[in-house]
């Protein structure tokens, strides 16, 4: 009998992969189960997108990404070589632990963070050195002390939302000044304070962030590295070793132009923050324990209404949320901020939940 598994190689067969969100195509589907924007990108970013498709397709894109790095660096304050620009976070998260965590030693994770921390130790044989939050489910980065191969955390963290102050930032870096530390700021610009401004100061440092969540870009796969230049010239090796184009004429145009359309982020990140508030407080005045969160998703439970069953019960009203069937929070659902009218549904399909 030929066994189709025997042509795998032997590392893949005990790979445990990462579940993305559903994306169902339902019509009229509350879709708050996977943290994208409720608003669509800039107009300016989507005509940009355009004309990059009239010209120059038939031409591979710039392997620097050298427009869309200085962007970025500009928006930031830095040098376009602090910069390192990939097909999403994802890869760039992906690039960053071949590039830093292979050595030999556990690379040190809260127990409920990003799920693909573990997916990346397990695809490059690192050890996950887990770390677990503190009662209240946040970083205590005293925990993060023992001999490592690296630190990767995400701040605000996800899913619970909470961001840690970039003192205790400083803390991790300063306590393992020998290992990178990985600060993933997915959702920094909804409430966080960001460590770009510290890497100059710290050779350990790499900050990691995507277009997908506040640019409203996640169809478009754009994600970044900041660092001292060292650091991503390693990332630079590790993405010429693999796919020398990792974004496209088109991701490359729609990147960069949303850096260059500011008022269009400073409003719909304000208004995703505006929403989360209010949607808190709806949540709590329905007896919804809420974490504290600076992010654009809330993490909440419900003390007398099991979270398997909330999420079945919205979904029903074609409402999507994220249950995460995982020790510790099991009974917690991650709900992404939606629209007004989004919000409004969400709370008024959990009002008849908890009160029928
Ligand atoms: C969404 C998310 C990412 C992935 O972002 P992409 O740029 O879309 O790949 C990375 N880290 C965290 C914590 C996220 O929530």
């Amino acid at each position: 009998m030929s066994d189709a598994a025997s042509f795998w190689s032997p590392a893949l067969r005990g790979l445990v992969p990462y579940t993305p969100g559903e994306q169902p195509l339902i019509e009229g589907l509350v879709k708050l189960n996977t943290n994208e924007n409720p608003y669509p990108p800039s107009p300016r970013v989507i005509a940009a997108i355009s004309a990059a498709a009239q010209e120059g397709l038939q031409l591979y894109p710039d392997p620097q990404a050298a427009v869309l790095r200085q962007a970025i660096a500009n928006f930031h304050g830095i040098a376009a070589g602090q910069v390192f620009a990939g097909n999403g976070s994802d890869e760039v998260l992906a690039h960053a632990f071949f590039a830093f965590f292979r050595h030999g030693k556990p690379v040190l994770m809260p127990d409920i963070s990003y799920s693909f921390y573990k997916v990346y130790c397990g695809l490059y044989g690192i050890e996950a050195g887990i770390v677990p939050l503190d009662a209240a489910l946040r970083i205590d980065v005293a925990q993060y002390r023992s001999p490592c191969g690296g630190v990767v955390i995400a701040n605000p963290n996800a899913p619970t939302g909470t961001g840690l102050p970039l003192a205790d930032i400083e803390q991790l870096l300063q306590q393992q000044s020998r290992s990178v530390v990985l600060v993933d700021e997915a959702y920094v610009d909804f409430g966080g304070e960001s460590a770009i401004g510290l890497i100059s100061r710290y050779p350990n440092l790499l900050v990691v962030q995507t277009l997908s969540k506040s640019r409203s870009l996640a169809g478009l796969r754009v994600g970044f590295a900041a660092g001292q230049r060292h650091l991503i010239e390693a990332l630079e090796v590790v993405k010429d070793s693999f796919n020398s184009y990792p974004l496209d004429r088109l991701a490359l145009a729609g990147a960069t132009t949303a850096y260059e359309d500011r008022a269009y982020f400073e409003s719909t990140r304000a208004a995703v923050m505006q929403s989360r508030e209010g949607l808190s407080r709806d949540l709590s005045g329905l007896g919804f324990e809420v974490l504290p969160s600076q992010a654009n998703f809330l993490m909440v439970c419900h003390p007398a209404h099991d979270a398997a069953a909330l999420a079945a019960g919205l979904r029903e009203q074609r409402i999507l949320v994220r249950h995460f069937r995982l020790p510790r929070i099991e009974q917690y659902l991650r709900i992404s901020v939606g629209t007004p009218a989004q919000c409004a549904a969400l709370v008024q399909a959990c009002r008849a939940l908890v009160s029928g």
